[in-house]
């Protein structure tokens, strides 16, 4: 194992975690480091789309993630106001039978755990900030806040949309905000029973510029969760968010439907998350450093394939590191660019855009998509 070429991941989130698994599967020497002292259970919902399931597949956790997650039969789109029905995306047996998995949606936090148990015991590294790196030619020195240093053949940045590794490549720049903010908050299941309304498995309620988008995060229906996109004007964004409220949450969706009063009334926390965003970069990876998800390619979360990008990217790094040996990285990363730059930004222009799924449309293109079965573009394609 210890003459084994090296793989370093900085971010043990969705991406990183994807990658690691796979990478270990396909018989790579792997570490992930993390900055987070310990893992907890950080975040709230998040949908995973067949696109993603079929990568679960792989990383032999696709039965246990199905198992804990909530299996909406339909994405309703509604209008926020008056309720009447502008799309009804079939999922449930419509997804396994078109799409090739389920569509499921659950809580990040469980989902992160999960992805952690298909990895090799001990190469989790937590408490580990990458303050520098320093790529040699010959390999690559990854230097961290607690003094420790590391060394590594290739090193993958999974480290989300403030990546120290994307700051190495092309330099300091902050993301740009969006004009957008996303209140989020949980609910418990049980505080729903006392209403005689309908509490939809998974509804987005929209007006003409702002929307809220609802859905259990359990199959037992004991988590109900919302997220929305508000215009907002820019604060100084200290933190990753601020505590909102019931107040704000009933100045913003006050003349939305009963079933949105319902859940705000249920709101016991609500924070308020600035939704954030980067151009297109110019270059993927250089000498022995390449990015993947957020720290590639971050987008407004609304179409709900942000996550869905980073795990799809590392299935195909994955895939092209096999094809080429670890040995001929330079192709592999050459190679990977290629078969992903095309789909991530479309996605990231959709999800920019929001207006996914607010009308009747085939949403094939996405859940549809299996990264593994792709034919793989040559570098000159
Ligand atoms: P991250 O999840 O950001 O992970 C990066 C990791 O790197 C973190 O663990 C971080 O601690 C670590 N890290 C950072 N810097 C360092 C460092 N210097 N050293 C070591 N470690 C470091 N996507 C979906 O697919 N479906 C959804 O339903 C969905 N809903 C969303 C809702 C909201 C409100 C938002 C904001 C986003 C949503 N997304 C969704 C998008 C999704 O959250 C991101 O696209 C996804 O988390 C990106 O994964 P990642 O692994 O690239 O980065």
């Amino acid at each position: 194992m210890s003459n084994m070429k090296r793989i370093a991941i900085v971010g043990a989130g969705l991406g990183g975690l994807a990658a690691g698994s796979l990478l270990q599967k396909a018989g790579f020497n792997v570490q992930v480091y993390e900055q987070s002292p310990v893992f907890s259970r950080l975040g709230a919902g998040i949908h995973m789309g067949p696109n993603v399931l079929k990568v679960f597949r792989r990383m032999g956790i696709e039965q246990q993630l199905e198992d804990l997650a909530s299996h909406p039969d339909f994405w309703f789109s509604r209008d926020g106001e008056t309720g009447e029905y502008l799309s009804r995306i079939p999922l449930g047996e419509f997804a396994r039978k078109e799409y090739g998995a389920a569509y499921v949606t659950v809580h990040r936090g469980d989902l992160q755990a999960m992805q952690m148990t298909s990895m090799s015991p001990g190469s989790i590294h937590f408490g580990k900030c990458l303050s520098s790196v320093e790529d040699s030619g010959s390999d690559v020195v990854l230097r961290f806040q607690d003094g420790s240093e590391e060394r590594a053949d290739i090193v993958i940045g999974a480290d989300g949309i403030n990546s120290k590794l994307r700051e190495h490549l092309l330099g300091v720049e902050a993301p740009t905000y969006s004009g957008w903010v996303a209140h989020r908050a949980l609910i418990r299941g049980e505080q729903l029973r006392k209403y005689n309304l309908d509490f939809e498995d998974c509804v987005k309620w929209w007006s003409e510029d702002r929307h809220l988008m609802v859905y259990y995060t359990t199959k037992s229906r004991d988590e109900y969760y919302y997220v929305s996109g508000v215009p907002h004007p820019a604060w100084d964004f200290k933190g990753s968010f601020v505590d909102s409220s019931q107040q704000e949450m009933l100045e913003t969706f006050g003349h939305y439907h009963p079933v949105v009063q319902a859940l705000i009334e249920c709101s016991e926390s609500v924070t308020k998350w600035p939704l954030l965003n980067r151009q297109p970069l110019p270059v993927w990876s250089e000498g022995r450093i390449v990015l993947l998800g957020d720290a590639c390619h971050p987008m407004k979360p609304h179409m709900a394939q942000g996550a869905a990008m980073a795990i799809e990217d590392a299935a195909m790094l994955t895939r092209c590191l096999t094809e080429t040996g670890l040995e001929d990285y330079s192709t592999a990363f050459r190679l990977y660019e290629v078969n992903r730059k095309e789909r991530a930004s479309g996605v990231q222009a959709v999800s920019n855009a929001n207006t996914f799924l607010r009308t009747q449309e085939d949403p094939a293109w996405v859940y549809g998509y299996d990264v593994f079965a792709a034919p793989l573009k040559s570098e000159g394609a």
